[in-house]
């Protein structure tokens, strides 16, 4: 792998054995090829059911390509085991999902600690470390709140801060802002930015808002039928 690459897919497909309603295959990528160089922020833009979600599962190491090779880093992701994945996802990786995806029974600060108990960081630390993140996403006076008594805007700050808590090389962002009024989402798009340049991340942001891509990110991917089918420099 080049040195100046951090992510790099070449020819990645993806099939899903069946569709999510019917027996029969589904090709979510069909032969995405780029690459990403380290710090660098990019936004990944396309229509809806055009494999954004899909390529950002195989970012996050949560599923591997059906072909093709995918290398983030030192890791192959294309040719990792289980085992070799789950490090790499508690190393590597931090995602701000699309329905956020927060564990329901547990409090903001007990949600934003997950990734530091999965990497074996001690309760002082992490204590520290939790603390400092919901200060950051301005949460603090609902720490102990659950996912279900927190407005949706807040439930995508604690989403973000578990997303950055444990200082990610790569931050992956599904839609971060789709639920949130221009404000909030301003506000979000700068968090992740920040965060990026706090811990020297590489930031992909999934969108399919061009203004936003645009304004927030070095430059556009942007994908149709499963591939990347062209880019846009801001
Ligand atoms: P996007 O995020 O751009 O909307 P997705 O990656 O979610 O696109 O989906 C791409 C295609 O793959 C769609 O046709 C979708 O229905 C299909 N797909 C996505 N995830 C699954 C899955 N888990 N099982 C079956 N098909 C899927
Ligand atoms: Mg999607």
């Amino acid at each position: 792998m080049p040195s100046t690459a951090f992510v790099r897919a070449e020819a990645i497909e993806k099939t899903y054995s069946r569709t999510r309603d019917a027996e029969i295959a589904a090709v979510a990528l069909s032969g995405a090829s780029f690459e990403i160089v380290e710090n660098e922020s990019i936004s990944i833009l396309g229509r809806s059911g055009s494999g954004k979600s899909t390529l950002l599962n195989l970012l996050a190491g949560l599923d591997r390509p059906t072909q093709g090779r995918l290398d983030v880093g030192s890791y192959e992701l294309s040719a990792c085991g289980k085992t070799q994945l789950d490090q790499y996802r508690r190393e590597m990786v931090g995602v701000v999902f699309q329905q956020f995806r927060l564990v329901a029974h547990k409090s903001a600060e007990q949600n934003v600690a997950l990734p530091l108990m999965f990497a074996g960081v001690g309760l002082p630390e992490r204590r520290r470390r939790v603390s400092e993140c919901l200060e950051l996403l301005g949460l603090s006076d609902r720490a102990k709140h659950r996912p279900a008594e927190l407005s949706g805007g807040e439930q995508q700050r604690v989403a973000v801060a578990r997303a950055i808590v444990n200082t990610p090389k790569l931050l992956l962002a599904d839609e971060p802002t789709g639920n949130l009024d221009s404000q909030n989402a301003q506000h979000v798009m700068e968090l992740l930015q920040q965060a990026r340049a706090a811990s020297n991340a590489t930031l992909v942001l999934v969108t399919h808002d061009a203004e936003l891509a645009e304004r927030y990110t070095d430059r556009t991917l942007v994908m149709s039928d499963g591939r990347v089918e062209g880019e846009v420099q801001a």
